[in-house]
């Protein structure tokens, strides 16, 4: 309190105001005061270590947790998670990182799952295949009894479904050739994609051969059976290659290539079937591959050649049609005829273009023959059962025929028996198309193969060309000379011409006149022979002398 008169003993005076104040009620302000500021620092303290301790326990303790979830996510332990309640933002935070965390191991499991998987199938792709492989061939030294078995297959000309169904169809076949192999394993078998329609096989514990073949014939047999694809019936088959681990210290990759040329084997041995490997296919394998690089520069270099090679009618005695037979004119090898190259055109698709170019060649050649003086003269072109799977053939044989200006009716187009029967209708739809434009369809090599007339009547032939193989012998042998008088007669009777292939020696020859053959072909008239050396004997008609027979 302050006074201007009440002043305190013993104080003292400086000018004129003094200050006094009452002691007690001051002191006991002072303790109230400090009492009250003793209370609030406890307070304080109190509220302090509580807000300490809540700061603790939901942000430094949960940002400690982030932040070490987040360093071992970081270091790729993607198995770690943060637990904090839900509700707060740091809760919130922590959950985020946690779906994070689960994205990031979903997207890290699926891409190891693709690298070695096939994204189409979901079947183990090479890599996984490998590493299976190198599994067993390191088991079957260990264990030292069993061996496994590499079964590698390639779908028989899986490209025409691709070309003619389109690319979703052939995806689609892929997929179900997956689950049908899938039915065909072992378990602890391991089935792989390795690529376009190529697929691998690892059968492991095999004590003996015979249960590789039972599974090989397994897989052919699940697979010859038609596929329903959006409204197509599709039939395929396979070619299988198989390699053995037997007593061999060979790596992945080696056995994997030797199913490689096993499988090649059994594509060129007529495809639908198996081969084991031996170790002599290697050599024939590298020396085909080598002829296949060759024949790709051949189209280059030009290096093919059309042979000729007469009809003569049996009717006149005179030359009334010529045979196309290709030829390659190998730098190193010399002159090839087709058995030794036609195979591997045929696999590699190389027939079609080489297979139009004959065609031109040998439209050309014919045309060109007419106008030197024989106008009636035909040409003969063999066709392959590839160049039957492109659906513009009439259109090429159309323009071929345009731009050579060789009218229809000179030219006669030769398929052998496994082309006719092969995909019959889509065969036969073509057959007819290219026999609308007016071009003649011979039935070659005919007993060669299946000697079915069952279905001659189906096809628009009006020529049958009776193989070498039935006309050898029928000088010999009293059966084979009434099998060629069967035929020839079963072919008159469906209007066919008979033209016999192969005729070496007078005899066969007046055998086949006196059985009313049409025509004769063979290396007793002619091998076949360069263009211009057929020129030469065009100008000689009479091939068969006047006197003899006609
Ligand atoms: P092919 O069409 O049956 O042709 C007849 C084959 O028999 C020819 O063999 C011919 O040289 C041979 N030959 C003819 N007369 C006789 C004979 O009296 N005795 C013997 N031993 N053989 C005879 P080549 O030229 O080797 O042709 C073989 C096959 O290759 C042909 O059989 C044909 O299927 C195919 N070919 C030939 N050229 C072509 C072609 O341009 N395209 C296609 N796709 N195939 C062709
Ligand atoms: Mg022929
Ligand atoms: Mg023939």
């Amino acid at each position: 309190m302050l006074a201007g008169t009440a002043v305190r003993v013993g104080a003292q005076r400086f000018g004129a105001l003094a200050i006094g104040l009452p002691l007690a009620p001051l002191e006991a302000k002072v303790a109230a005061l400090r009492n009250q500021g003793l209370v609030t620092t406890m307070v304080a303290t109190f509220v302090g270590t509580l807000i300490a301790v809540f700061v603790s326990r939901t942000i430094t303790h949960p940002i400690r947790a982030l932040t070490d979830v987040a360093t071992q996510l970081s270091q790729g332990d993607l198995d770690q998670r943060v637990s904090i309640g839900a509700g707060a933002e740091i809760g919130l935070l922590a959950d985020t990182m946690n779906s994070m965390a689960d994205e990031l191991q979903n997207t890290q499991k699926k891409l190891a799952y693709d690298a070695l998987h096939d994204g189409l199938t979901n079947l183990p792709n090479r890599t996984l295949f490998l590493d299976r492989l190198n599994h067993a061939i390191k088991k079957t030294k260990r264990v030292g009894e069993n061996f496994f078995a590499v079964i590698f297959l390639d779908i028989d000309r899986f490209k025409l479904v691709n070309d003619s169904l389109g690319h979703a169809i052939g995806d689609l076949l892929l997929i179900e050739i997956a689950k049908r192999l899938q039915n065909c394993l072992r378990p602890g078998d391991t089935v792989a994609r390795l690529g376009g329609d190529e697929f691998a096989m690892l059968l492991e514990n095999i004590t003996e051969t015979a249960q590789v073949t039972r599974i090989a014939d397994r897989i052919q047999e699940i697979l010859m059976q038609p596929n329903f694809l959006e409204d197509n019936q599709i039939f395929i088959s396979a070619s299988i290659g198989i390699a053995l681990s037997i007593d061999e210290d060979k790596s992945a990759e080696d056995i994997i290539r030797d199913a490689d040329t096993a499988m090649y084997r059994a594509k060129s041995q007529g495809k639908a079937r198996y081969e084991f490997f031996d170790p002599d296919m290697h050599a024939a394998a590298s020396s085909l591959m080598q002829l296949e690089v060759d024949l790709r520069q051949a189209i280059e270099n030009q290096e093919f050649i059309v042979f000729y090679q007469p009809l003569i009618s049996l009717e006149s005695g005179r030359i009334v049609a010529t045979e196309a037979l290709i030829r390659w004119q190998h730098p190193n090898r010399g002159l090839l005829t087709p058995g030794v190259f036609m195979p591997i055109l045929e696999e590699t698709d190389m027939i079609i273009p080489v297979g139009e170019w004959v065609l031109q060649t040998a439209c050309t050649q014919n045309k060109s023959w007419q106008d030197a003086g024989h106008p009636e003269l035909r040409i003969a072109v063999n066709f392959s059962a590839r160049q039957f799977e492109i659906s513009y053939l009439p259109d090429m044989i159309q323009n071929v025929l345009d731009e050579t200006g060789l009218s229809p009716e000179t030219l006669e187009l030769e398929i052998t028996e496994s082309v006719a029967i092969k995909d019959r209708e889509q065969t036969i739809e073509i057959l007819n198309a290219i026999h609308e434009i007016g071009v003649g369809i011979s039935l070659d090599d005919f007993g060669s193969g299946y000697s079915s007339l069952s279905y001659l009547n189906k096809y628009p032939f009006q020529k049958l060309k009776a193989d070498r193989s039935f006309v050898m012998g029928i000088t010999d042998d009293p059966n084979e000379a009434a099998i060629t008088a069967a035929i020839i007669a079963m072919a008159h009777s469906l209007k066919l011409r008979v033209v016999a292939e192969g005729v070496e020696t007078k005899e066969q020859l007046d055998l086949l006149y006196d059985q009313d053959c049409d025509e004769v072909q063979g290396y007793y008239f002619s091998r076949p022979i360069p263009a211009k050396q057929l020129a030469a004997l065009l100008q000689n008609k009479q091939l068969i002398p006047k006197t003899e027979k006609i």
